[in-house]
């Protein structure tokens, strides 16, 4: 097995997997809009109509001219009505009104529309209890939102729920998205058993895949979870390469160090690529990407710990770059409730609680646990903190960069 002696900066691997990624983008398909939610645009959406498409009223009340009205009360005979979805051709002349609801298209010659709770009805009349300040109060115009034509999606975007409703509202009924990838998930040790099961000496339950699914998922994607790899070459060869020929992406923790029991590297290494193996970070050091026949392969440590960092740091990423995600994450940075200080080199994922104080700013309350292994400063936790490549002396209120998970 070929050692990787240097370990790769952090940014240097995030642009391998970019690379690599964008050679390996997943194809496309069109979707109804309904089952398009939360998937990547693989087309910009060009709007085919206007919005709104027609002149209408945003209030219900009465449509009218506003040269008609006086300082003081105006009263106008009330002519017709108009609702909203029953558009008929109405005019409105002078000294005359009608009745009109939120959304109904403008009659004819009608420039304002004053809200019902501002007039009083009277005998056929409708007596105008205050004027509106200027003519078009009340009334949305055609076009004013989007023109017909614009580019109003943009390809590289996830279909948001609120972009979703602003494709339905201009009527297109399908849009051109990113296959979802399949995700193959492995953990691997012969030390892991089930939950349910009982624990023999030495043995210990298998809590990173419930976490690896559950960050897939929470990614829209439907991962599979593969049965355990026990710490056997052959056995390890055979599942990833039956993996790889069926798969998008593989995703594996454990046995991806140094260890005498670490048999992915030499796997990936033999039959498919390795683009990375170690990255100076911590936790996470000996995080792999490769390649294997179809798929790509995230081999993840096996402390869970770790595996928050490197699924967070890399995994996000891979999983945006396949799918041709080009909108970038909000980053998102918090201040300090307490210093940090590290003397390594490496960049440094800290777990933290973070919130939000009574003056609306978000802080980082560092979860003082060290260990890789330590799973319950995860669960307390909410976020990770990226501490920078190189030696750190963070004081309390200093600004740093979040990843959250929750
Ligand atoms: P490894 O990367 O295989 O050397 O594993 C590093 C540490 O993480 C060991 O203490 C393993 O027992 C532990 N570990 C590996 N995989 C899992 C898992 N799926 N669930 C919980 N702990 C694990
Ligand atoms: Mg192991």
């Amino acid at each position: 097995m070929t050692d990787f002696p240097t370990q790769l900066a952090f940014d240097d691997a995030i642009a391998i997997i970019r690379e690599v990624a964008a050679k390996h983008r997943v194809d496309t398909e069109t979707l109804p809009l309904s089952r398009a939610h939360g998937r990547i645009l693989a087309a910009d959406v060009v709007a085919p109509i206007a919005l709104p498409p027609f002149d209408n009223s945003a209030m219900d009340g009465f449509a009218l001219r506003h040269a008609d009205l006086g300082e003081g009360e105006t009263a106008l005979h009330l002519v017709d009505e108009q609702f909203a979805g029953r558009a008929r051709d109405i005019t409105v002349g002078e000294g005359e009104c009608v009745r009109i609801t939120t959304g109904a298209p403008m009659p004819t010659g009608a420039d304002t529309v004053v809200i019902k709770e501002n007039t009083r009805e009277d005998a056929g009349r409708v007596v105008i209890l205050a004027r509106p300040s200027a003519a078009g109060a009340n009334l949305r115009r055609a076009g004013e939102d989007v023109q017909a034509g614009e580019c109003v999606l943009q390809a590289g975007q996830r279909l948001t729920p609120a972009r979703a409703s602003l494709a339905a509202s201009l009527g297109v009924p399908s849009l051109t998205v990113f296959r979802r990838p399949t995700v193959a998930v492995f953990s691997s040790g012969d030390e892991l058993v089930e939950p349910g099961l009982s624990l023999a000496p030495g043995e210990i339950y298998d809590s990173n895949r419930e976490l690896l699914m559950g960050l897939l998922r929470a990614e829209g994607l439907e991962p599979t979870a593969w049965p355990r790899l026990p710490d056997d070459p052959r056995q390890v060869e055979i599942a990833l390469r039956d993996a790889g020929c069926a798969f998008d992406l593989i995703v594996t923790c454990g046995a991806v160090s140094a260890g005498e029991k670490d048999h992915i590297p030499a796997v990936l290494q033999q039959f498919g690529q390795v683009h990375f193996w170690k990255v100076r970070m911590k936790p996470g050091m000996p995080v792999l990407f490769g390649s294997l026949d179809q798929a790509r392969v995230l081999a993840l440590p096996g402390n869970p710990v770790s595996v928050f960092a490197t699924f967070l740091g890399f995994g996000r990423t891979l999983i945006d770059a396949l799918q041709g995600r080009s909108e970038a994450r909000d980053a998102e940075r918090a201040q300090l409730v307490a210093p940090i200080e590290k003397s390594h080199a490496r960049r440094e994922f800290q777990r933290a609680r973070v919130f939000c104080d009574e003056h609306g700013v978000l802080r980082a309350d560092p979860n003082p646990a060290v260990g890789s292994h330590r799973l319950r400063a995860v669960g307390e936790s909410n976020a990770l903190i990226v501490v920078p490549d190189g030696p750190q002396r963070l004081a309390a209120g200093s600004v740093v960069e979040i990843l959250r998970y929750v």
